[in-house]
């Protein structure tokens, strides 16, 4: 948010202070003050970025400007290079037309220009005025130190008398790279000078040094020498920095650097074992690697708006996207580093690249509509960094391709799901909603350098049937595209350029892995009864009527979580009741007369709704999330409910409620069913449940159970919150096992309190491990509701085991340290009936 500075007068020019230091914004608003003699005139302050780095933010611009608007108008000054861009940015985000008719930017000197614009503005002057003032602040400064003015002599250059020139040599092993060249443009935009680089190795350039998407196509390679032209204010500067910078590799670390590494990284990892990423979703993928490309755009589909209005859509995305940037880059420093996480700052510097924007600007005012505006400048970037002899360099493409698509994704609100062909798919993380639509038949694995197993969107990938393995580390977005790579989802090995022996192995597993699959499936519509008799429903967990059909394909005895907010996903805004009760019905008459369990809206955590304004949160899987939200957003919750008891009239369903942390909660969410239900009232049939996922409602179910006809516990949720280990979270995800016996005796007491009374099924991960399954069953849990793909696995595995031998286990269990040694006893116990997934 802006700072305001000073009380609000409504009669006077606003003013707006842009700077890339807080700091000094604010000493040149107390310098301004000072002059005033407590006469009020309005002062705004957008300084810095969100994560307190030095720079400017079209946003915070924006909301400064909104602040101290008035009809007498502002006056905006600001500092360095990208202020102005921002500035301009902010300008094409203000919304009311008026607004923006009566802001000026002035290119007056930032300190000397708010001083005389802040007297002007305090004396009552027009904006024009004001802003007339600031540009001529230095009229007094020029004419004391002119040789004809003044009367002391000076030897100082006048801002475009002179060229400054120097060359520099590349040290980094691959050149200017992402990394380095944002570091490079970040800092030269900051400065006061017009600063121009030229490959003297092999004549490419001049481009401009502000610019991520030139600099890329100098190609400049380790032992390249470049040319630096500076010319302005800071040219001197500008050089004496940039020298300093190639020589310290632009602070790359050693190793990315190239002096303490004797091989790029496709080459460390080429052929051994790789880093250990976390097993995420079972099963062998063989493949090449492949990204995220965007998605078919139906870019003539749409009317194309006005200029004005396609460039504002561009304006938004670019917010959106920066937004989402942030968010992710946020996450990766504090998961796995600072460094690493620097690779998303070439991504945000796409964003505001002046030359970038220039050409979607022009695009657009040449009739293009903003789609196919944006996919043509990329294109011509994408191209000459494509062209690039550097076969590293050329590999950033990548960069561009990825920020490239999410634009897309946001102007068009089609998730980025095609991928560049069949293989692999490597990247940073993916959203639910990209897990959700990703085509099966192009992905064979995924590789993410980030995330965790419980994440929602690996529960999708799992769900879906892809293999995956998680936290993979950074390294793995250089991976070129096609590069060979195998994984096992089961155990977490990555091997990247497999040897042909390694490559026969996983085969083989791959091989083994099917031949059991299909003994389970074999059997798949039995029902699981145990070795002693014990009939254990086996249910599926669903996100679509596309799981619906498999999971029911698959033998599953109902569904026991169908998690609807995957239905409100990817779209501009909420279904209706009559587009949701044809959704929930075809989902319910895929199973018959097998019971299907219906969630309601779990959104917030880690699956935001684009349409719902939800603040951030430092901590969003502690925050607004689940019924929390629902119950805020009363009409989300009643149409949903509403569309649920017409479907309970023909089908039998049960409607359960996510994250209950209290009885009032669970009070007024059926208070909203009563009064969704109309005046047929709640139709007999809905069974009405919660999950248990917050450790304080399993310790007080009984307040609970006389209001409830299910449970079904959430061992994601719950074990995030008993163990404290954020599940999106790579850090933690190993603390976070279901198994640890807190976890357990959380579970113990749902079951004891809940024995012969209602019944308790499980519906998390968990219930679909196989070291879990004995203890979930051996402390009284009745059903299992998994992935519909795992539906024949788990019921093999429960026709393996003897309920009165898990009694015993699960007790055992409740008495050790931690999830290890659970798994441990589960092994030892159960030596002879194998873990069947
Ligand atoms: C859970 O928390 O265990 C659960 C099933 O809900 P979700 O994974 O959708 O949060
Ligand atoms: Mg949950």
């Amino acid at each position: 948010m802006a700072e305001q500075e000073e009380a609000s007068t409504t009669q006077l020019v606003g003013i707006v202070v842009v700077s890339h230091s807080p700091a000094l914004a604010r000493a040149a608003v107390d310098l301004a003050s000072e002059m005033l003699h407590e006469r009020p005139v309005r002062m705004a302050i957008a300084a810095g970025l969100p994560d307190a780095t030095l720079g400017t933010d079209a946003v915070r611009i924006q909301d400064a400007i909104e602040e101290v608007d008035s009809p007498e108008g502002v006056v905006v000054l600001m500092d360095l290079g990208s202020a102005v861009l921002s500035a301009e940015l902010a300008l094409d985000l203000i919304e009311d037309p008026e607004v923006r008719e009566r802001v000026i930017l002035s290119p007056a000197p930032l300190v000397e220009g708010l001083v005389v614009a802040a007297v002007a503005a305090a004396g009552g002057a027009d904006r024009k005025e004001v802003a007339a003032e600031a540009q001529s602040a230095l009229m007094g400064k020029t004419d004391h130190l002119s040789p004809s003015g003044g009367s002391t002599e000076t030897s100082q250059p006048t801002a475009d008398s002179a060229q400054e020139v120097a060359t520099f040599v590349v040290h980094n092993r691959h050149g200017l790279h992402a990394r380095p060249a944002a570091r490079l443009v970040s800092e030269m935009r900051a400065l006061d000078a017009t600063v121009q680089l030229r490959n003297l190795t092999t004549g490419a350039g001049p481009i401009p040094a502000a610019s991520l998407s030139r600099v890329a196509t100098l190609g400049a390679l380790e032992g390249h020498n470049i040319e630096i032209l500076a010319a302005g204010p800071q040219a001197q500067e500008a050089i004496e920095h940039l020298l300093a910078m190639a020589e310290r590799r632009f602070d790359e670390p050693a190793d990315q650097a190239g002096d303490d590494v004797a091989e790029p990284i496709q080459a460390v990892q080429r052929g051994d074992q790789g880093n250990c990423p976390l097993a995420a979703s079972s099963g062998i993928g063989i493949g090449s690697v492949r990204r995220l490309s965007s998605a078919p755009v139906p870019t003539d589909e749409a009317p194309i708006g006005a200029p004005a209005e396609e460039w504002q859509r561009v304006i938004e995305a670019l917010t959106d996207v920066r937004r989402d940037i942030d968010r992710v880059r946020a996450v990766a420093a504090r998961d796995v580093g600072e460094h690493e996480a620097r690779i998303f700052d070439a991504h945000l510097m796409l964003l505001s690249d002046v030359e970038l924007l220039d050409d979607v600007k022009r695009r657009i005012g040449d009739g293009d509509g903003a789609v196919s505006a944006w996919i043509g400048a990329l294109e011509v970037i994408e191209n000459q960094w494509a062209e690039l002899d550097d076969p590293y360099l050329r590999g950033r493409a990548e960069d561009v391709r990825a920020v490239g698509a999410q634009m897309l994704t946001s102007l068009t609100g089609t998730p980025a799901v095609a991928m560049t062909g069949v293989g692999i798919l490597v990247a940073a993380e993916l959203s639910p909603a990209q897990a959700a639509e990703l085509d099966r038949d192009c992905a064979q694995g995924i590789v993410l350098a980030f995330g965790s197993p419980s994440s929602h969107a690996v529960i999708l990938a799992r769900s879906r049937g892809i293999p995956a393995v998680v936290a993979a580390g950074p390294d793995v977005l250089d991976l070129a595209e096609g590069t060979s790579i195998v994984i096992d989802g089961g155990s977490g090995e990555l091997v990247i350029q497999p040897s042909e022996e390694a490559l026969a192995q996983f085969r083989e597993r791959a091989a083994e892995l099917g031949r059991r699959e299909q003994q389970d499936r074999a059997r798949a519509d039995e029902s699981a009864v145990s070795v002693d008799g014990a009939v254990i429903t086996v249910a599926a967990n669903l996100g679509s009527g596309a799981d619906a059909t498999a999971a029911a394909a698959a033998g599953a005895d109902g569904a026991g979580l169908v998690r609807t907010e995957f239905m409100f996903l990817s779209r501009d805004r909420a279904p209706d009741v009559d587009e949701q009760t044809r959704e929930y019905l075809a989902i319910a008459e895929t199973f018959g007369d097998r019971q299907v369990t219906f969630r309601t809206l779990d959104v917030g955590g880690d699956k935001p709704l684009s349409y719902l304004s939800m603040p951030v949160e430092a901590n969003p899987f502690l925050g607004h999330r689940g019924i929390r939200l629902s119950l805020d957003r009363g009409d989300l919750l009643r149409d949903q409910l509403a569309a649920l008891c017409r479907v309970a009239r023909r089908a039998p369903i049960s409607v359960m409620f996510p994250m209950v942390s209290k009885l009032a909660e669970l009070q007024e969410a059926r208070e909203v069913l009563s009064a969704a239900a109309g005046p047929e009232g709640i139709p007999d049939r809905l069974r009405v449940g919660m999950m248990v996922e917050v450790p304080a409602a399993a310790l007080k179910i009984g307040t609970f159970l006389p209001h409830l006809d299910f449970i079904s516990v959430g061992t994601n949720d719950l074990t995030q919150y008993t163990l404290a280990s954020e599940r999106g979270n790579p850090a933690v995800a190993a603390l976070a096992d279901p198994l640890d016996p807190g976890v357990l005796r959380l579970i113990q007491q749902v079951c004891n309190a809940a024995h012969g009374q209602i019944p308790v099924a499980v519906c998390g991960e968990a219930a679909a491990d196989p070291a879990a399954i004995p203890i979930l069953l051996g402390l009284g849990v009745g059903e299992l509701s998994v992935s519909g793909l795992s539906v024949p696995s788990v019921k093999a595995r429960v026709r393996a085991l003897d309920l009165t031998q898990c009694a015993t286990l699960a007790k055992d269990a409740l008495e050790l340290g931690d999830a290890a040694e659970v798994r441990h006893l589960v092994s030892s116990a159960l030596a002879d009936a194998p873990l069947t997934s």
